[in-house]
């Protein structure tokens, strides 16, 4: 079925993304794993080609365009090229940190900090979970007293996508920590403030070129100018961030699946087994069939969401359907996929290992399948 929500702008776009994967990332992105982050200079070599700030007006350095479609073409096409954890450090920058910077900033708090965002230089993160707290956000321990035009923060954070690399971290802290959701608010916090500690890079089961990391704050003197929004309306921005965060999220997922799908084509027409292709077993075209036909559904439902998206209508509930489904059906179909490459796929050198390891972490990042269901249900009047 031939997509209908890309135009030729956007197919101009993508064929610059693959091509800057090709040259910039790939290559490299053994080598990033075993270092366990990206380089610093894959934001501003991103920024430079485009990849970076595609909606932030051009006063400030970025492309100015609201168009989601954008974003959605850079994560397929990190899928698509094997090299998720490259694709989340810009994704994660692109879809889920710059909306804090556009929509809840002021004129003086823009001109601060979206030029380094646009460029890449300034490298941004999202920290809401700590040790003692994940899905439930309003129970988050780290704190911010208020003294004088300065508020002093002390908590932890773990999980922190970006977290070593990061100059800004989008920070939910208890301005009023005997309320829970009212109680939250964000702060901007930068790399050289005093007292923001990075803890360890987390060893993972994937995404191992992707910097996860612990972030601890001691009496971190963090400037009134850096709150995001009002006091108390952090869990409201949070929340209404959260879809895009979502969608963003399925979006990868759907394009992994079908990376997956592509890949198992290549491998089953060349592989034989009792003198025949392992293609022609009726077993591997049945596979193989029903995973492509999840995916074409699932990419149609994606693709409406980012339309809606675009439009200012995304439902909450529509961006956790869309992770819901299409994050179990990544796991799924990446699955499936690997056990037709036998042995094979069992192996790192091959990228449906990779994309198998990879994959695990997308039904419970970005708010856990549980956390979706939980949404649906509520917009079902349960
Ligand atoms: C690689 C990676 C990157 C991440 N990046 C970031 C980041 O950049 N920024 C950030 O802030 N966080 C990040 N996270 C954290 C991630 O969002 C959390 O791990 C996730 O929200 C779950 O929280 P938790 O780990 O505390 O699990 P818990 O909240 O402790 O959940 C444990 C289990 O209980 C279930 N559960 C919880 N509540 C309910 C309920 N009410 N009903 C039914 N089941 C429930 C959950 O679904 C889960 O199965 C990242 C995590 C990883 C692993």
């Amino acid at each position: 079925m031939q997509r209908t929500i890309m135009g030729e702008d956007h197919e101009l776009f993508r064929a610059s993304v693959k091509e800057f994967f090709a040259r910039e990332v790939i290559p490299h992105h053994d080598g990033w794993e075993d270092a366990g982050l990206v380089p610093r200079e894959l934001f501003t070599k991103a920024g430079a080609a485009g990849l970076i700030g595609m909606q932030i007006p051009e006063a400030f350095g970025g492309g100015g365009v609201d168009d989601f479609r954008f974003n959605a073409i850079v994560g397929e096409e990190a899928a698509a090229a094997g090299v998720a954890s490259a694709g989340l450090s810009i994704t994660l920058h692109n879809d889920i940190c710059l909306p804090y910077f556009l929509d809840f900033t002021s004129d003086e708090q823009k001109q601060r900090w979206l030029p380094g965002i646009a460029s890449g230089e300034l490298i941004t993160a999202v920290a809401m979970t700590e040790p003692g707290a994940g899905s439930d956000l309003a129970g988050i321990a780290t704190t911010a007293v208020r003294d004088g035009d300065h508020y002093v923060v002390n908590g932890s954070k773990t999980f922190i996508t970006n977290g070593i690399n990061a100059d800004l971290v989008v920070t939910a802290v208890k301005t009023d920590p005997s309320q829970r959701h009212a109680g939250v608010s964000l702060l901007v916090i930068e790399r050289d403030m005093e007292g923001f500690e990075r803890g360890r890079n987390l060893k993972k089961i994937g995404l191992k070129a992707q910097d996860t990391a612990e972030l601890s704050f001691t009496d971190v003197r963090v400037p009134v100018e850096n709150l995001l929004g009002e006091e108390g309306q952090g869990f409201r921005i949070l929340t209404s961030n959260l879809a895009q965060e979502r969608l963003s999220i399925a979006i990868t997922g759907v394009a992994a699946a079908r990376a997956a799908i592509s890949w198992t084509l290549d491998y089953v027409g060349e592989r034989t087994a009792f003198g025949t292709p392992v293609g022609s077993f009726q077993n591997t075209k049945f596979e193989l069939a029903e995973c492509d036909a999840q995916v074409t559904v699932a990419q149609e439902f994606v693709d409406r969401c980012v339309v809606d998206l675009n439009a200012g209508t995304l439902a909450v509930a529509d961006a956790a359907r869309a992770k819901l489904v299409c994050t179990r059906l990544q796991n799924d179909v990446i699955d499936r996929c690997l056990q037709l490459f036998g042995g094979y796929g069992y192996m790192l050198e091959y990228p449906i290992a990779k994309a198998f390891a990879d994959a695990r972490i997308s039904t419970i990042y970005g708010g856990t399948s549980e956390v979706m269901k939980l949404i649906i249900a509520k917009d079902l009047g349960l």
